[in-house]
């Protein structure tokens, strides 16, 4: 069996994918984590991968003298993510990374001809073009774990992709569905960080309140399925049991349902092209699902999606500047250091002062990654908004 190695794995998804590989029997090659040395010691223990990376430095070292009585190798940085990434040894990685800092890692797996399952939706958000164009160059492929991608690739399986009319991306509106501008003014971090559906991490739980999270996977879904932004619909949908569908030209739509449980696309993603009764995530019982329902979003309300979609149609680098400067404004926020609306201020700020330049290269999109970033930081967003 195909060893998998996880990047993130004391994160809400890599903790998942542990419980995966376990039911499964799947070996673990490698495991990483920014600085939780205390979990990823006990994971390396439980596991027993052949290496391990922190790319915090103080963590990495803490993390070698927690080890020295094992043969595990202890990497450190970004140079021992992108080592895991490619080496033939670690087998298929499982990028469940947050934010940008994934990018590399993927394309260095991608060009050493390996199959990624991939988690971290902003390296496509940030660079897709260039990593597809990386995948096709080298024979390297990703496989979908967000849960909308993974049913978009399920109900897209073994069909004809040119009867495709259009990809029904569902959303489950997150916890402040339903408020008014009024009231997002005062929204809280932990009303933020309360989930209706799903338990995920904080950054994607953010995301998930300002809608930016669906104008990430509608661009993730753009070149995952390489489909123009018009072709796909957001559907507000509370239950999260649909987790997206296609819609054919014939007039058929096919949906996946389950749970909403992240451990289903994971392991679908480690099994495919086959599907493994493990036990790890509950049948849906649909006579106990209640009542479905789909609704269009708001985007007057929630601006981050609007923004999101203009960033999709503008291309180039549009959609890299609006992850960027997400990411720095949702660390600000998580931090209480600025209001929930102003997390939207500051991405559309950031999108009118760089606007949408091409890109050939991995180095122009760090360097507008980086502008953006400090733009979103800066004090002065708010002086020349007001
Ligand atoms: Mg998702």
């Amino acid at each position: 069996m195909e060893p998998v190695s996880i990047l993130g794995s004391t994160g809400s998804i890599g903790t998942q994918a542990l419980r995966v590989c376990r039911a499964l029997g799947r070996p673990v090659a490698a495991l990483s984590a920014d600085s939780s040395t205390g979990l990823l010691e006990e994971q390396a223990r439980a596991f027993h991968p052949q290496k391990v990376c922190m790319t915090d430095e103080a963590a990495c070292r803490d993390l070698r003298v927690r080890l020295r009585d094992t043969d595990i190798q202890v990497l450190g940085g970004m140079e021992g993510l992108c080592e895991i990434a490619a080496d033939p040894a670690c087998g298929m990685p499982l990028n469940a990374l947050v934010g940008m800092v994934g990018l590399r890692p993927t394309l260095r797996a991608l060009e050493a001809g390996k199959t990624v399952a991939l988690a971290n939706k902003e390296t496509l958000v940030a660079a897709g073009e260039l990593v597809q164009n990386t995948a096709k160059a080298h024979g390297g492929r990703l496989l979908p774990v967000d849960s909308e991608h993974s049913a978009i690739f399920q109900c897209l399986w073994g069909n004809d992709k040119k009867a495709v009319r259009r990809i029904l991306l569902t959303a489950s509106g997150g916890p402040f569905y339903g408020k008014t501008r009024e009231e997002l003014q005062t929204a809280t971090l932990a009303g933020a960080l309360c989930h209706p559906n799903w338990s995920m991490g904080r950054k994607i739980t953010v995301d998930s309140a300002t809608l930016m999270n669906k104008g990430l996977e509608l661009i993730e879904a753009m070149w995952l399925f390489d489909v123009p932004p018009e072709q796909i619909t957001i559907l507000v949908h509370r239950q999260s049991l649909v987790h997206s569908a296609v819609e054919y030209r014939d007039g058929s739509i096919l949906a996946q349902l389950s749970q909403p449980d992240m451990a289903l696309p994971i392991q679908l993603a480690l099994t495919y092209p086959e599907r493994a009764e493990t036990g790890v995530v509950e049948p849906l019982d649909l006579l106990r699902a209640g009542t479905l329902t789909f609704a269009a979003p708001d985007e007057e309300t929630f601006g981050c999606l609007r923004l999101a979609k203009a960033a999709a149609k503008a291309g180039g680098l549009a959609p890299c500047i609006l992850n960027a400067a997400n990411e720095a404004a949702v660390a600000l926020f998580l931090e209480e250091r600025i209001p929930f609306l102003e997390i939207e201020e500051r991405v559309g700020y950031a999108l009118s002062r760089l606007g949408a330049p091409a890109y050939r290269t991995l180095e122009e999109v760090l360097a507008v990654a980086a502008e953006a970033k400090a733009l979103a930081q800066s004090g002065a967003v708010l002086h020349e908004l007001r």
